[in-house]
């Protein structure tokens, strides 16, 4: 069972589905669009209600072996470095906790000596207690080492293919394991064998001709409905963000495509999740919440250690991958480096009222590891 043939068919063969999917992402005029609009708005409210999920991502570590062009991690990128010890992800947790959160995304860079299945499984069996909904983004593995990590308590796994083009993977991916396209591409696979409840897949747009990617996204996303029937199957439409290695992205998705696209993939899959993250600007955010999104992330940090500042006694830069003691200027501020830069920097609070008054109820916990034992 793998994706890998499905995509390298999809020039020659598309499903009624995806070529429908095809037409919704093609130009529209102004009234085409907002009937489109209206349908995507009217799918998500009989098929979600009034509802958006909120959560919040927990950086973990900022270490990588990876080189991937657009991201602030990569490897050669000397930028400062920590991966939280347990007690500093408590405290992260806490914070979170204490402003309503009660799902979170775990995020790491992939670095099996400082983020190992070990260190995952006990971050997410210290989390679980207190957040109902544990998520995580990090390396790829295989299914045998998710099944701890799901034993640890974790539901969902998130992981994006960052383009379904395999010659702009190979040029974007320098090296590191993440150069193995069809390993990341079956990831959502081996973690639904290993037991996660929700599945979390999405394009990185700006790396490739979006329409290229959507499509694929959109395949991969009807051959998950397929394959992995009983888990919750949502996708993300980020777009790229200037992080450090100052990567310039070749293509653009405007705010009208990316409505129009988030509203095609409610026409087409009306009962999958969509997922808008803080890389867009308040205003449009609150635009596109009307149309077919159902979780967001709010007042995030891309920087491990971000919410409280914890993790600084025992950061580090690196040169080339090689470890060197970092030299601080006075004054210069001292947190982790982010991954990217945040766009919507409001806070959870003010997410919530802006919900409110969209007639929208803010859910903060909407799954419970009690449930897991009926269903
Ligand atoms: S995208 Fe992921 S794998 Fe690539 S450098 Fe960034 S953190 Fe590492």
């Amino acid at each position: 069972m793998s994706f890998a043939p499905v995509l390298d068919d999809l020039p020659l063969r598309r499903s009624p589905y995806l070529r429908r999917f095809e037409e919704l992402i093609a130009p529209k005029t102004d009234s085409e669009f907002d009937s489109m609009a209206k349908i995507a708005r009217s799918l998500t409210l009989q098929n979600f209600g009034r509802t958006m999920r909120l959560f919040a991502p927990l950086y973990l570590s900022n270490e990588c072996i990876n080189n991937c062009r657009y991201c602030g991690f990569s490897r050669d990128n000397p930028i400062l470095r920590v991966t939280l010890t347990l007690d500093e992800v408590a405290a992260e947790a806490d914070h979170l906790l204490q402003r309503g959160f009660r799902q979170l995304l775990l995020v790491a860079g992939e670095h099996p000596k400082f983020v190992s299945n070990d260190y995952l499984s006990d971050c997410v069996r210290l989390l679980a207690p207190n957040f109902p909904s544990v998520a995580i983004e990090v390396g790829p593995v295989t299914e045998e080492n998710y099944q701890p990590i799901v034993r640890a308590g974790a539901e969902a796994l998130v992981v994006y293919q960052e383009t379904y083009d395999r010659v702009v993977y190979n040029e974007l991916h320098t090296s590191g394991p993440k150069r193995d396209f069809n390993w990341r591409l079956d990831c959502a696979e081996r973690g639904y064998r290993a037991g996660f409840k929700r599945l979390g897949i999405c394009a990185l747009f700006g790396l490739s001709r979006w329409q290229d990617d959507a499509v694929a996204l959109a395949a991969h996303v009807e051959y998950l409905l397929k394959h992995c029937w009983q888990a919750q199957i949502s996708v993300s439409l980020p777009r790229i963000r200037p992080a450090a290695g100052a990567y310039r992205p070749p293509f653009s998705l405007t705010d009208r495509e990316l409505a129009q696209l988030i509203c095609a993939f409610r026409i087409s899959f009306p009962q999958v999740g969509i997922v808008l993250s803080t890389r867009e600007r308040a205003s449009l955010r609150d635009a596109l919440i009307r149309l077919g999104v159902t979780s967001m992330s709010a007042g995030s940090h891309t920087e491990p250690g971000g919410y409280t500042r914890r993790g600084t006694e025992h950061l580090h830069r690196t040169v080339r991958g090689r470890i060197i003691a970092p030299e601080f200027q006075d004054g210069e501020d001292v947190l982790a480096t982010g991954q990217f830069e945040i766009s919507d920097e409001r806070s959870p609070a003010e997410i919530a009222s802006v919900l409110r008054k969209q007639g929208l109820e803010p859910v903060w916990k909407d799954w419970d590891q009690a449930l897991a034992s009926v269903v």
